[in-house]
């Protein structure tokens, strides 16, 4: 069975002295696994768009029940990524969250631009690299089905409050004015936080990291989004570990 498919690269194992096993995020098959032979060696025709983070255009064929990659063809390689070790391990971040909320061979075409949105961002380098960290992670939460309720206070409806405190276990918020829940874990937003939190979930797709935000309030948006993330995948990801000895 021969297969094309336009993704990005997630993840590159080597395997063997010069052949490479891919994993891809593909708009009309979720995450699938692509054996490519021969690509570790430079001159091989699939040895550009077999790197990490690539996106690109792959025609497959099925041999038993894996597939390998015939024909590959560039389309962004992201080369921004590679100035910084900051920016890259949170796309490499970004790429190991991908792996453990994507479906395999179910469409994810939502996952497929918000990740071709912040890997562009994070090469280019026009948005703080923790914003699009953690508009990423809510975004993808939520189209993994982990979608917050922040249009309240869960408690008596009010929706704006110079503090508000936002719950990641539950993914709720309540006002300054209801105060700090006893005996639930909670982290205090600004109104900057809670703006650009929203924003994360309930933006458009094209514009979810058209926004800017810095220094307390910057700090806050990505502490709550990284808290969510945690509390719904509930175990620890080793690029997430890394990027933190960076933080
Ligand atoms: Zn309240």
């Amino acid at each position: 069975m021969n297969l094309a498919v336009s993704g990005i690269v997630l993840k590159v194992s080597q395997s063997g002295e010069s052949d490479r096993f891919c994993t891809i995020l593909t708009g009309d098959h979720g995450v699938i696994s692509a054996f490519a032979k021969g690509a570790k060696n430079m001159k091989n025709k699939n040895s550009t768009a077999t790197a990490q983070f690539v996106y690109g255009s792959f025609e497959l064929f099925r041999r038993r029940d894996i597939y390998m990659i015939d024909e590959s063809q560039y389309e962004e390689l992201y080369t921004g990524l590679r100035e910084d070790i900051f920016r890259l391990s949170v796309a490499q971040y970004l790429c190991q969250l991908t792996m453990e909320l994507v479906p395999e061979e179910q469409p994810a075409e939502d996952y497929l631009r918000l990740m071709r949105a912040a890997l562009w961002y994070l090469s280019e380098n026009t948005r703080p690299p923790l914003l699009v960290k953690a508009a990423a992670e809510m975004r993808m939460l939520s189209l993994a089905g982990y979608m917050p309720d922040l249009v309240m206070c869960r408690e008596c409806g009010n929706y704006e409050h110079n503090t508000m405190f936002f719950m990641p276990d539950s993914g709720t918020i309540r006002c300054g004015s209801c105060g700090r829940p006893a005996g639930e874990y909670a982290l205090t937003l600004g109104r900057g936080a809670m703006t650009a939190l929203r924003h994360s979930i309930y933006a458009e797709q094209r514009k979810l990291f058209a926004f800017s935000l810095s220094g307390e309030s910057l700090k806050q948006f990505s502490g709550a989004a990284e808290a969510f993330a945690l509390s719904k995948i509930e175990k620890s990801l080793t690029t997430l570990e890394f990027l933190k000895t960076m933080m």
